[in-house]
């Protein structure tokens, strides 16, 4: 059943923005720490929020259900990294209650892949499905480069216990140019063998001046990264759309499926079907643009979910048609000053 059409049973009039899109997926920051520093989201001194800031597990259970109940049937749980958050398992739990009624889809993650040696049973047990982990190359020593904390074997080792907890696995992979350009191929080759779903993502201006000036030079249009795959294989477009960014293709030597998140080079918001909230409690409603709502007050300020309710429908009334990044002037238009760890990618 269309969300629309499940709210509507439950006397709801469901999350509809003024675009006429029907919000129908979460992404949930459950905390801005990490274990990793990536080099194109975090800067290697990170001031972390005050523990106090933080929505509660019990908080963020409140908002999320309120969400579900509006007509949200997909949940990606993220970060900065969501399994270092203390106590995770217990809101997965309390997640996992909404699937059992049928009311939640899917609920997923998205991991830089460290800790799920120990947590991808639990998950699994829990009525995960898929997870996303963020792997940018297979080379131990430049994976310590980009991630500054990392330990590829450990990503390793935990993507193949997610595989092993019966989790199909996506990797997504920042495209650097200058970085893993020269991994292409060896990466697609990878994910081919391990059976792994490849996302690529274009880098965004996202996080401090210096860091933005950086990320101009690393900027590796996908189109052109497409172009070197379409060298060596036949793509097939598929139609597959899930109101976000990706684009898909088939390799048709492989059977994989390939994904391409353009927000630079492709305008993908007329489709766009989703919000974010911030471990904080902020609501954006887009990616690129600083407008937010605070829902951390409405959810505090009554036991009541209905001024919670009346604050996230005021919220998604004002979502904006799209976002503004451009790198095309060889300059960082619309650039956000806040870290991709705050609003969890
Ligand atoms: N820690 C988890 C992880 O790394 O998967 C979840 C949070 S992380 C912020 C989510 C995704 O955002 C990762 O795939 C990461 O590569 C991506 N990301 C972070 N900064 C980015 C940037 N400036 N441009 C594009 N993608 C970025
Ligand atoms: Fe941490 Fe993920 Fe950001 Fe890397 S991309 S620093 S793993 S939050």
């Amino acid at each position: 059943m269309q969300p629309t059409a499940r709210a509507y049973l439950f006397g709801m009039v469901p999350l509809v923005d003024p675009f006429a899109r029907a919000i129908s997926y979460l992404r949930v920051s459950v905390t801005d720490r990490c274990d990793f520093r990536c080099t194109y989201c975090m800067s290697e001194n990170m001031t972390f929020l005050p523990k106090a800031d933080l929505l509660s597990l019990e908080e963020l259970d409140r908002l999320c259900s309120s969400f579900i109940r509006l007509g949200v049937e997909k949940l990606r749980i993220t970060g900065g990294e969501p399994l270092v958050r203390k106590g995770i398992l217990t809101f997965f739990e309390a997640m996992s209650r909404h699937l059992g009624t049928g009311a939640l889809k899917e609920l997923t993650l998205t991991t830089n892949g460290s800790q799920l040696a120990k947590f991808a049973e639990p998950l699994a047990a829990l009525g995960v499905r898929r997870i996303n982990v963020s792997l940018d190359t297979l080379d131990p020593a430049k994976f310590a480069r980009i991630t500054r904390w990392g330990r590829l074997g450990q990503v390793l080792d935990g993507i193949a216990a997610a595989q092993a907890a019966g989790l199909r696995v996506k990797i997504n992979t920042v495209a650097l140019k200058g970085f893993n350009e020269d991994e292409l191929f060896g990466l697609i080759d990878w994910c081919a063998a391990e059976g792994h779903d490849l996302t690529f993502i274009e880098v965004m201006p996202m996080g401090d001046d210096i860091g933005n000036a950086l990320r101009l030079d690393q900027y590796w249009p996908l189109k052109d990264l497409r172009a070197r795959i379409a060298e060596r294989h036949v793509l097939t477009e598929l139609a597959e759309r899930t109101g976000g960014p990706a684009r898909y293709v088939r390799l048709e030597e492989t059977g994989q499926k390939i994904g391409f998140i353009t927000p630079l080079t492709h305008n993908f918001c007329e489709s766009c079907n989703r919000v974010r909230l911030t471990c904080t409690g902020e609501l954006y409603m887009c990616l690129g643009q600083e407008d937010m709502a605070d829902l951390r007050a409405p959810l505090r300020a009554s036991p009541d979910d209905g001024l919670l309710e009346a604050a996230i429908r005021a919220a998604i009334a004002r979502k904006p048609k799209g976002h503004d990044f451009d790198y095309s002037r060889q300059h960082v238009a619309g650039r956000m000053t806040r870290h991709m760890s705050h609003t969890g990618g």
